[in-house]
C-alpha cells in the first residue's frame, strides 16, 4: 500500500515510462543514482541498459523488496536505505565517473532536494526528475515570467534547465491531485556567470525574493543601498522578478569587492 507520508505515487504507465527511460537514455559505461526507487517502476530498465545503479529509498519496507526483485543484478545493483536530504553523494565515487541522478521524487521535498543536489553538481553529469508541473515551471522560468525566483535563478546559475514533457496524474498509482512534468538538469563544467563568491550570490537571490512584492530598494536594504544600485545601472525600483541571473550576480561581485 502507497504511504501518503513518503510521497508515494507509484508509475504504472508503461507508455510514459518507456518515453521516461527514453528521455534519460542510459548507457552501459554509466553510473545511474535512483532516488526514491519506490517498487521499481523505472529501475529494471535503467539496469538492463546501464553499467552501474544506487538507489536510494527511505521506506524500509520497500527496501527487501527492491533487493529481492533485483538481485539477479548482483554488484551491479545497490540499495541505500537513507534519506536522499541528507545522503553524501560524494561517498557513492568510486571511479572518475560522474553521476546520473534520476528520480520520481516525492512532491514534498523536491525543492529542499534540488538545492540539495545543486551544491554537488560538480560531481553531477545530469538530472532528470519528474516534479509537479508547478515546480518544473518554476525551474525553467525567466525574468519577468509568473513563476521565476529563487529556484529558477539557483538553478540556472548550476544548470542548463529543460522542460521536457508533462505526465497527467492517470500515470500513477494513486493518482496525485497535480499535474507532472518531466525536467532535465545538466550542470554547466563551466558557469555561464560566476559569481566571484557564490555564498554571497546565494545570499544576494534569497534576499532581494525576501518579500516578492517589494522593490530591490526595500528587501536589499540590509545589504547594499540603492545609490550603490544605481552606480551598477540596476533599477532599485525594479521588483526581484525583473533581474536577470547575470543582474544578481552583478550585484553580488559589487558586495564582494568592496568586502575585499
Ligand atoms: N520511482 C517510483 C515510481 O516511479 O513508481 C516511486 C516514486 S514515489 C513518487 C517516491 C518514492 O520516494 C517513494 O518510494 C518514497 O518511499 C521515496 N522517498 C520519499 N522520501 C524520500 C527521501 N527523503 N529519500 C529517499 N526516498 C524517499
Amino acid at each position: 500500500k502507497a504511504r501518503k507520508r513518503f510521497g508515494q505515487n507509484f508509475l504504472q504507465d508503461e507508455s510514459i515510462i518507456r518515453r521516461i527511460i527514453r528521455a534519460i537514455n542510459p548507457k552501459p559505461e554509466q553510473h545511474l543514482v535512483e532516488i526514491g526507487p519506490g517498487l521499481g517502476a523505472l529501475t529494471e530498465e535503467i539496469l538492463d541498459a546501464t553499467g552501474r545503479l544506487d538507489a536510494i529509498e527511505l521506506d524500509r519496507d520497500l527496501v527487501p523488496i527492491l533487493r529481492t526483485k533485483f538481485f539477479n543484478y548482483g554488484n551491479q545493483f545497490t540499495v541505500h536505505e537513507a534519506d536522499a536530504m541528507r545522503f553524501d553523494f560524494q561517498q557513492l565515487i568510486q571511479d572518475d565517473r560522474p553521476l546520473r541522478i534520476i528520480g520520481n521524487l516525492p512532491y514534498n521535498i523536491s525543492t529542499q532536494l534540488i538545492f540539495h543536489l545543486l551544491s554537488h553538481s560538480h560531481i553531477i553529469e545530469d538530472m532528470h526528475f519528474m516534479l509537479q508541473k508547478e515546480v518544473v515551471l518554476r525551474l525553467a522560468a525567466g525574468p519577468g515570467e509568473n513563476n521565476y525566483g529563487r529556484l529558477g535563478i539557483m538553478a540556472q546559475y548550476f544548470c542548463k534547465v529543460e522542460n521536457l514533457f508533462l505526465v497527467p496524474p492517470s500515470a500513477f498509482h494513486p493518482a496525485p491531485k497535480v499535474d507532472s512534468a518531466i525536467v532535465r538538469l545538466v550542470p554547466y563544467k563551466t558557469l555561464p556567470y560566476p559569481a566571484k563568491d557564490h555564498q554571497l550570490f546565494q545570499q544576494v537571490v534569497r534576499t532581494a525574493f525576501g518579500q516578492r512584492r517589494k522593490t530591490l530598494r526595500n528587501n536589499l536594504k540590509e545589504l547594499i543601498d540603492s545609490d550603490a544600485l544605481e552606480r551598477i545601472e540596476i533599477d532599485p525600483n525594479l521588483r526581484p522578478e525583473r533581474l536577470s541571473l547575470a543582474d544578481f550576480v552583478k550585484i553580488s561581485d559589487y558586495l564582494a569587492d568592496i568586502k575585499g
